[in-house]
């Protein structure tokens, strides 16, 4: 398809980049933007994100080398983006649209750079759109959406989960700061929202402050070009609960990492509820002090696993509840749980983008038009399963030893699982038949061939045979 070039959709967005109009003739990477703007506005608040990133406009989003391209007002915002939002925005295209590699931030709109007379670039030096200046600052809205009732528990996630909920409660502290940690779309800003709505149901009037590491840095470096630290720092200190999502994003930094983890000393000491969020367990955290470490240990490490199939099925259930308009087949269900396991912001995202094209085109949502619609994510959600370890898998299941998968032994018992093994090698790898022969003991690629016809016959007809494959197949998928 190549370079998609767009045209200034920004004038066309709402405010808040809420309902887009035109979704309809959006190209996937408009329609992912207006997504991301949204999200964004919101996880790192209002003012940042319309002091920096709302003036940012999509260029061009090349899908075959994944390159995609963002337009800044000038050179300073551009550098300025790309320091402190790169990592977070690249996450957030990438939720959406899994074919964008590299992101590129350029420094004035539409790619018509002001060239001087000498033919050299011009550096813009504009200062940013929104003035930096804030003393008393406004911690993030929850978002409705994230409470407790909403979060799927299963085991990837129990731990986190009965923490979050004692943080909640109020009660005696049995430990402090909960520091919850996991890759990303796995549900941990989601918690802490929960937090937060559900301690000030609890204790209306309590002062809760939730904000994105960025946020914090951004606040931080403003009320120090102010030279307001002080106003800044009493307003942290006088919450009863402090949550910061991401930390990851400060540790590194020296001068705003050392003011909040001093902050956050205080804050303990003064027996404050704490909750922190990382990508990583605190010990994986870069350059932070060994001092702050053992404080933040303390408290309760928790991490969030990734979503076994089980808890992917409940979830995309749970969220189907919530959109009784939607028509979408268990077989369909099914699918999305197996397929999409990377993280649960792509599996919601999957949903959602099946359903809203299915709304859009009036198809029915079936395996084909899920197939077509989602192709890009599957690709990228496609796990790698070799050979190995379906011989592995295959003998565990059926208790023989690996050799027998190499063996010329023809007795049933080893002869069936061998097959199925074969028939996977073919299903799951993009290996080719004499490939998957060499790799049984060098047969040839007819056996293989026979292999696959056997078995799938046997899937149509032996309810037993067909009941182990598909559980060897969904742990091969993971
Ligand atoms: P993280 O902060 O770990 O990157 P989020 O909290 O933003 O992830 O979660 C990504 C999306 O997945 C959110 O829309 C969230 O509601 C949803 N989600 C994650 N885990 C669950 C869960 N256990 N139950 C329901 N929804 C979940
Ligand atoms: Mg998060």
């Amino acid at each position: 398809m190549g370079v998609t070039r767009i045209v200034q959709i920004n004038d066309r967005l709402s405010d808040d980049a809420g309902a887009d109009s035109d979704a309809g003739h959006a190209t996937p990477a408009e329609a992912a933007w207006v997504a991301i703007r949204t999200s964004l506005r919101k996880s790192i608040g209002a003012r940042t994100f319309d002091g920096w990133l709302k003036p940012l406009t999509l260029d061009s989003f090349d899908d075959e080398s994944g390159e995609l391209r963002l337009c800044a007002p000038s050179s300073f915002t551009a550098n300025w983006v790309d320091t402190h939002f790169r990592d977070h925005l690249l996450q957030a295209w990438r939720a959406m649209l899994p074919g964008v590699r590299t992101l590129i931030v350029d420094g004035s709109v539409d790619g018509t750079r002001p060239i001087a007379s000498d033919g050299e670039t011009v550096q813009s030096v504009a200062a940013p759109v929104a003035a930096p200046i804030i003393t008393a600052s406004e911690s993030t809205p929850f978002e409705p959406r994230y409470s407790f009732d909403s979060f799927v528990v299963g085991k990837a996630n129990e731990v986190a989960y009965n923490a979050a909920r004692t943080v909640a409660e109020g009660g005696a502290l049995a430990f402090n700061p909960l520091f919850l940690h996991g890759g990303t779309g796995l549900g941990k800003t989601h918690l802490m929202h929960a937090i937060g709505q559900d301690y000030l149901a609890r204790q209306p009037g309590a002062r809760v402050v939730y904000m994105s590491a960025e946020k914090f840095m951004f606040e931080f470096v403003a009320a120090m070009r102010a030279k307001d630290t002080f106003s800044f720092k009493q307003w942290l200190r006088s919450a009863d609960v402090l949550m910061i999502d991401d930390v990851q994003f400060i540790a590194g930094k020296e001068s705003t990492q050392e003011e909040f983890f001093h902050t956050m000393n205080e804050l303990i000491s003064a027996g404050r509820r704490l909750v922190i969020s990382a990508d990583r367990s605190p010990q994986d955290l870069d350059g932070i002090e060994s001092r702050i470490l053992s404080r933040l240990s303390w408290g309760l490490v928790a991490d969030v696993n990734p979503a076994d199939f089980e808890l992917r099925l409940n979830i995309i259930t749970k969220k189907l509840e919530a959109m009784p308009q939607a028509s979408v087949p268990q077989e369909v269900v099914m699918f999305l749980a197996r397929r999409i396991s990377a993280n649960i912001r792509e599996l919601e995202g999957a949903l959602n983008r099946v359903v809203a094209y299915a709304m859009l085109s009036g198809k029915p949502i079936d395996m084909e038009f899920t197939q077509a619609t989602l192709a890009d994510v599957l690709r990228a959600n496609q796990r790698r399963v070799t050979i190995d370890e379906i011989q592995r898998r295959v003998c565990d299941h059926f208790r023989i030893r690996q050799a027998e998968m190499s063996s010329a032994r023809r007795a049933r018992e080893v002869a069936r699982p061998r097959q199925i093994a074969m028939y996977l090698a073919k299903q799951l790898t993009p290996r080719s038949l004499p490939e998957i022969g060499r790799r049984f003991g060098g047969r040839d690629h007819t056996t293989v061939i026979h292999a696959v016809r056997q078995i799938e016959k046997l899937r149509a007809t032996d309810a037993e045979l067909d009941a182990d494959v598909r559980l060897l197949m969904r742990q091969l998928e993971g």
